[in-house]
């Protein structure tokens, strides 16, 4: 995505040759000889970047920092000038004191090589997406999802995955969950979003059926989609299309706090059980979820969050608790899962507390579809982690 910059200044060989740097650098650039085009300028909310000459005519660079100033930009100015240092450090404190954003003085003779050295650290994180981007991603097919391999931790064999989503942006690269969903979920999104994840994990269990790989996929649903309208027809729907064996799916739900156990969300739920599907309370000892919950909804599985299980081989509380919940879960009869297991000494006090299956960086990162199936030809059940330390270099972790 570019980002836009502007050149303040009359001199045109410096307007030619600032225009070509910043473009090199990604920004589409718009020039002001004057004080008179600078104010005639349509748009320059989004400017990122202002090069800046001193001396313009009659205004010097106070005057236009004041107008900078007004029109409250968010952008980053670099003074260029033939004056002396210390003209130039007077401006910057100039602008400094109005809480411009100046970035330092860059004498005109150096601008070739002295405007990259300031570029460089500004080229930092890429405009956050919007709600009409992802909306757009959505619509064409851009979210693919990563797979991390659940295995059993007592025997090492590959139980299934978590389709985890990401997104294919093509201007800022893969971009995962924590960058879209709080989006998605603010702007009505998550329910296109939920049914495209949910189509993608079905196709991909399609695929992996006709290998004769019959792997179990967690997917994430949020409570919207339990209360939304017309669900289980429009999840009937999807299931026939792709021919989903549903007894291998499980629906991953953090969020359970408006769950009735008489309401509609806990009729859908209850519903979906019925078809096959498993269901899992995500993120178990953390805020969102509850006790009451656990029992009074039809869940079938029980995921210790990430916070407790990467404390365990610290800290003896961490693993007082992680082995209490493993033990609530196992009596009520719940499949009791780790994530986030990063170090054998982790994986090892599991097993000792009973847990029965587990996911974490320690046996494999998530995966794209192509690098899953490459690691799971290697995968040895035998050495379930020094196995993926290997494995993980010729692997595509996503
Ligand atoms: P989650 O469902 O609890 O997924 C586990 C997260 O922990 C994933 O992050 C995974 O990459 C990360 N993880 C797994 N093992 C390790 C480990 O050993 N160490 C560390 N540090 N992290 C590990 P990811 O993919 O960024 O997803 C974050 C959250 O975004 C998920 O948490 C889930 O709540 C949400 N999410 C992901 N995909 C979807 C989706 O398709 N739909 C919805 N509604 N939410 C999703
Ligand atoms: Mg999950
Ligand atoms: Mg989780």
């Amino acid at each position: 995505m570019l980002s836009d910059a502007l050149i303040i200044d009359d001199d045109c060989n410096v307007q030619l040759l600032g225009k070509m740097l910043l473009r090199q650098h990604g920004y589409q650039v718009v020039t002001a000889s004057s004080f008179g085009e600078l104010v005639r300028q349509p748009d320059l909310l989004n400017v990122e970047l202002i090069l800046l000459d001193i001396g313009l005519g009659e205004f010097t660079s106070l005057d236009i920092l004041e107008y900078l100033y007004d029109l409250r930009l968010n952008a980053s100015i670099i003074l260029i000038s033939s004056c002396t240092e210390e003209t130039a450090a007077h401006a910057i404190a100039e602008g400094e004191a109005k809480g411009l954003k100046m970035l330092g003085f860059l004498s005109k003779s150096k601008l070739l090589t002295g405007l990259t050295t300031f570029l460089g650290p500004l080229k930092k994180a890429p405009k956050a997406p919007t709600s009409d981007e992802l909306a757009k991603a959505i619509r064409e097919q851009q979210l693919f999802l990563a797979f991390q391999p659940q295995i059993s931790l007592q025997h090492g064999n590959v139980i299934g995955v978590e389709a985890l989503v990401r997104w294919q942006d093509p201007q800022r690269g893969v971009l995962y969950p924590d960058s879209f969903i709080p989006l998605a979920e603010q702007n009505g999104l998550m329910l296109p979003l939920t049914w495209y994840v949910i189509e993608l994990a079905m196709k991909q269990q399609a695929q992996w059926q006709s290998r004769g790989w019959d792997l179990n996929i967690s997917i994430n649903i949020p409570a919207a989609f339990i209360q939304a309208e017309g669900v289980l027809e429009a999840f009937d729907q999807l299931t026939q299309e792709h021919q989903a064996v549903l007894s291998k799916i499980t629906l991953e739900l953090t969020e359970t706090a408006g769950v009735e156990c008489l309401g509609y969300a806990c009729y859908v739920l209850k519903a979906l059980r019925q078809r096959g599907c498993k269901l899992a309370l995500d993120d178990f000892g953390t805020g969102h979820s509850s006790l009451t919950q656990l029992y009074r909804l039809p869940f079938s599985e029980l995921k210790i969050d990430r916070s407790f299980v990467s404390l365990i081989d610290q800290d003896k509380e961490a693993l007082v608790i992680t082995a209490s919940i493993i033990d609530l879960g196992t009596r009520l009869g719940l499949t009791v899962v780790a994530e986030g297991i990063e170090t054998s000494a982790q994986f090892t006090l599991l097993v000792e507390a009973g847990c029965t299956v587990g996911q974490g960086y320690c046996i494999a990162h998530p995966l794209t579809a192509g690098a899953f199936n490459t690691w799971l030809r290697e995968y040895s059940p035998s050495a379930p982690i020094t196995h993926q330390t290997s494995m993980l270099s010729c692997s595509k972790a996503c």
